[in-house]
């Protein structure tokens, strides 16, 4: 049997690297009963502590169930380490470590384990009435993404002049400052409201400026991309079966010296998707003398077979089109036969591999 309490004696740091080194060799749980079992009390919660904290930064699973513990052990020995523990643990006791938190007065702590409770008003009133860091406090609430919180936060400030203020300053992006002006009673004197007012007035200056920018940055965008949809749209697609791919290829390989003007020199987009067949029937599309229908994402089907499954899915779900339904219609375009004209003044039609998959 390992005697951990005398190797932490003779020297704790290397004992504890040696007991991190080995712990599947020496579980962890064993280490602690020896720890706590100790009748020499000498350093022994020491040493536990050094232990769990090495321990839990290796691995911060492997010594979950003494989270618990530790919590007492890091407000007894660093206490400036128990808030990146609280923040990295998932394995503690909140209520437990609220109140030692709470025993000891530690602030900072009580808030996240609070927080992390999901009572954010109770942090946010130590915040405000413990702490008394109204910066810390917008800090908070804005990462709670909570609006009621914002109400809080004002409710709680309106009794102190200086946090108003301070309120003020840090409204930008998160409060109307005039809802937080409306809101101070009558005759409360805010410490340097002037200097405060037209730090606001600078400050939305500032933000209004910036998205003027980003607005002129996204309509370039907009028409950039706009010239390069159209360029690829422009493009052809080539609609052939795959025998005469073959064909065309040992044409090529036979007569590579001789440039002939061929599709393949000219600026095709794509083959279309399965390779001359129908996307519905699979027939390759010379077998059948209909006309066939071509949409931008290269699918190709018979008119037949797209009408076909057209009417059964609109009869399955009619009206439950999104509001991005427009985004996949195509103008129906006659091509090669014309004896199916008919259809050309119908419904628009739309390529049902790209409209029914969910991907
Ligand atoms: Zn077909
Ligand atoms: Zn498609």
């Amino acid at each position: 049997m390992m005697q951990v309490v005398q190797l932490m004696m003779v020297d704790c740091k290397q004992a504890v690297n040696l007991l991190i080194q080995n712990r599947d060799l020496i579980a962890p749980s064993e280490v602690v009963s020896q720890l706590l079992n100790t009748r020499n009390k000498c350093d022994s919660r020491y040493f536990l502590h050094l232990y769990l904290h090495s321990l839990f930064e290796v691995n911060p699973h492997a010594g979950k169930d003494f989270h618990d513990m530790q919590v007492e052990l890091y407000v007894e020995y660093e206490p400036k380490m128990l808030l990146p523990f609280l923040r990295s643990s998932q394995h503690y006791t909140l209520e437990k470590a609220y109140e030692i938190c709470d025993r000891r007065d530690l602030l900072r702590e009580q808030v996240f384990i609070l927080g992390r409770m999901g009572n954010s008003k109770q942090a946010l009133a130590v915040i405000i009435n413990e702490l008394g860091d109204i910066e810390e406090a917008v800090e908070f609430v804005t990462m709670q993404h909570d609006d009621d919180l914002w109400e809080e936060l004002i409710h709680q400030c309106l009794h102190k002049p200086e946090m108003v203020g301070v309120l003020l300053e840090h409204t930008v992006g998160n409060l109307d400052p005039l809802y937080i002006v409306n809101m101070v009673p009558n005759g409360l004197e805010i410490p340097r409201l002037r200097d405060r007012l037209v730090k606001i007035i600078t400050d939305y200056r500032t933000e209004t400026s910036l998205r003027h920018g980003c607005n002129d940055i996204l309509k370039a965008d907009c028409v950039n991309l706009s010239v390069k949809y159209y360029n690829e749209a422009k493009r052809a697609v080539c609609l052939s079966n795959e025998e005469d791919d073959a064909r065309s290829k040992r044409d090529a390989s036979r007569a590579s010296q001789v440039i002939t003007p061929s599709v393949r020199n000219m600026e095709v987009k794509s083959k279309t998707r399965g390779g001359g067949r129908c996307c519905m029937c699979f027939d390759p599309f010379s077998i059948q003398n209909v006309s066939v229908v071509v949409f931008f994402c290269c699918h190709a089907y018979h008119t037949t077979c797209l009408m076909e499954s057209t009417e059964t899915n609109s009869t399955n779900k009619k009206g439950t089109g999104g509001p991005s339904e427009g985004l996949y219609e195509y103008e129906y375009e006659e091509e090669q036969e014309d004896d199916n004209g008919s259809e050309a003044g119908g419904p628009r039609m739309r390529c049902i591999l790209c409209t029914t998959a969910t991907s």
